[in-house]
């Protein structure tokens, strides 16, 4: 019995010896939220030397009032005044987080989780507005870039202002890629039907003929009415072989235009086209009398008249 219970022992040691070596590793990268939603208005520049000069954590614009949380899940290690400041840390593990200048709610000792308020800013560190030094270091002297807690995809958790430069980027994109207008992808064809409500020669009814069709002798170049990517080509049966290409944003729409009956393709999905590439040729497969090109355009979506679109 004691033999067994000795047993039992060893391997209850063996697991919490386990444990114990796994944990640091976690305490390591806790995960982390911003302790404040303002823009960063200071980046993060550490001294060379720690008597030098530089910034030692990361500043974060807010307001006087405003309430500070905890960056990740810890214990509040210090909480009072430092020279005059009034000066939060919380132990993470072997890390440690500060935020000042912020009067704090909670106690030494007190554990919190990620996002937990913990203190309200005052003023002090950035003049004339308020905002919150934001610090991390693992040794006394030693500091991080408290932006290594945060998720690396943590995009809902951007500060307004990197939102705001993300919103100038994709802005400037779009007008760096911005068509002028859709081309005629056969600029010398002839319109043999258009867009529009007809009367199917085979069935008598009304129905819409979803695009333009454009008389030509097969194998006829077909060129990419606007720069764009080709993000679908298959068979599509009565449509027979058939092209999409997304141009993105013009004018405030989004525009896709698709190309059909093709004798062949020229290129391959995921390639990017400027206006005037050559995509296919013409041809008159699936459902086709004669050879043609079957075009179609979606502005935002919506399947519109090519014509309205063309020059
Ligand atoms: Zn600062
Ligand atoms: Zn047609």
């Amino acid at each position: 019995m004691r033999r067994t219970l000795a047993s039992f022992s060893a391997i209850a040691l063996a697991a919490a010896l386990w444990a114990g070596a796994a944990s640091p590793a976690q305490a390591t990268a806790p995960r982390g939220v911003w302790p404040l939603s303002g823009a960063v208005v200071r980046e993060f520049d550490p001294p060379d030397q720690p008597w030098l000069a530089g910034h030692r954590g990361l500043d974060l614009a807010g307001h006087v009032g405003d309430i500070v949380t905890a960056a990740a899940a810890g214990v509040v290690s210090f909480a009072g005044p430092v020279a005059g400041r009034p000066v939060i840390s919380i132990s993470h593990g072997s890390l440690v987080t500060t935020y000042e200048p912020v009067t704090a709610f909670v106690a030494v000792g007190q554990t919190v989780t990620a996002g937990a308020p913990i203190g309200r800013l005052e003023a002090g560190h950035c003049l004339p507005e308020a905002c919150l030094h934001w610090g991390l270091k693992d040794g006394p002297e030693n500091y991080l870039d408290p932006r290594s807690l945060l998720p690396s995809q943590a995009v809902r958790l951007l500060p307004v202002e990197a939102v705001a430069r993300l919103r100038e980027e994709q802005a400037l994109w779009e007008q760096s890629h911005k068509s002028a207008g859709l081309i005629r992808p056969l600029a010398e064809a002839v319109i043999t039907s258009p867009f529009g409500y007809r009367t199917n020669p085979i069935t008598g009814s009304s129905e819409l003929h979803d695009g333009t069709d454009f008389g030509a002798a097969c194998g006829t170049p077909i060129r990419a009415a606007a720069a764009g990517i080709i993000t679908q080509q298959y068979d599509g049966g009565g449509y027979g072989n058939r092209v999409f290409v997304d141009h993105g944003s013009a004018d405030g729409s989004q525009f896709v235009t698709s190309y059909n009956h093709l004798s062949a393709f020229a290129l391959s999905v995921g390639a990017t086209v400027a206006q005037g590439d050559v995509i296919g040729y013409v041809g008159t497969t699936g459902l086709s009398t004669g050879c043609h090109l079957h075009f179609m355009v979606w502005a935002n979506g919506a399947l519109v008249d090519p014509m309205t679109q063309l020059p």
